[in-house]
């Protein structure tokens, strides 16, 4: 299982299948956290050598304002119950869709693979081949089906969007606008791209993993390092 078309320095990866990441706009990058941080002393760049080693100095003594300075802003399409691990990331601005102003479209999350119940992660999953997957994708189509069905009846009786789309699932996807700062952004991948996190998020990590590498590599090779050495 793959969930996810990464090209290095990309600005649009799709994810999963009907998702994406769309990079919309950025502001800063690794020269600004080096500037920010030598505003303290009244100096700027002193050459890319020291400028680095600075960047690492900064990460691994958890002097992290400087990285505030540069803010990536993203449109993102994904799952609802995706959405809501994502918006749990309390430090960052979010705008979504609304399904009381517009009309949910036909468009649900349908997994490649049903994975297992972790045996030893109890809010874990992991690949089994003993689940018999063409039972499973049959009684979730069948599920999807019903509701987007039920969802569609409800507004032809007149129901309002905001009172049909209750019947909808957590697998419909929904789009958001993100603007979120470096420092924020660094702990939402350490958090996200982690093997604790759920199969659906990460492949979203990793698709914003790149996107944070090709705009401040100096700060994703300092991190990686870091990472690498103390990993949470
Ligand atoms: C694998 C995994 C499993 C999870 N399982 C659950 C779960 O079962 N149930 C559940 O409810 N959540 C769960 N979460 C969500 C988790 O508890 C965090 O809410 C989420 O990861 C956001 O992290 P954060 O607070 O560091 O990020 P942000 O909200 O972006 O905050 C960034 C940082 O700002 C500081 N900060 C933000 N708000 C406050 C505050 N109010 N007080 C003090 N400091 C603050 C903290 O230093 C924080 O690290 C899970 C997350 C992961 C990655």
């Amino acid at each position: 299982m793959t969930g996810t078309e990464i090209k290095t320095g990309q600005d649009l990866v799709k994810v999963l299948d009907g998702g994406f990441v769309k990079l919309v706009d950025f502001l800063g990058g690794d020269s600004r956290a080096v500037d920010s941080a030598r505003v303290s002393f009244g100096s700027v760049s002193k050459g890319e050598a020291a400028d680095r080693k600075l960047i690492g100095y900064l990460l691994e003594n958890g002097h992290l304002s400087p990285f505030e300075h540069s803010v990536f802003q993203f449109h993102i399409k994904c799952p609802i119950f995706v959405a809501r691990q994502w918006m749990r990331h309390r430090i960052a601005s979010y705008n979504e869709i609304s399904a009381r102003y517009t009309e949910v479209h036909d468009e649900f999350y349908f997994p490649e693979a049903f994975r297992a119940q972790d045996r030893s992660n109890r809010q874990g999953s992991q690949e089994s081949s003993s689940l018999d997957q063409e039972k499973m994708k049959a009684v979730y189509d069948r599920a999807i089906k019903a509701s987007y069905a039920a969802y569609k009846e409800l507004l032809d009786a007149g129901a309002a969007r905001e009172m049909a789309r209750l019947v909808l699932p957590v697998a419909q996807y929904t789009q958001f606008y993100w603007s979120i700062n470096a420092r924020s952004l660094l702990n939402f991948i350490s958090l996200r791209a982690d093997s604790h996190a759920q199969w659906e998020i990460r492949r979203y990590a990793e698709a914003i993993q790149t996107m944070f590498r090709a705009k401040m590599p100096w700060t994703w090779e300092a991190y990686s390092e870091l990472h690498e050495k103390n990993p949470r």
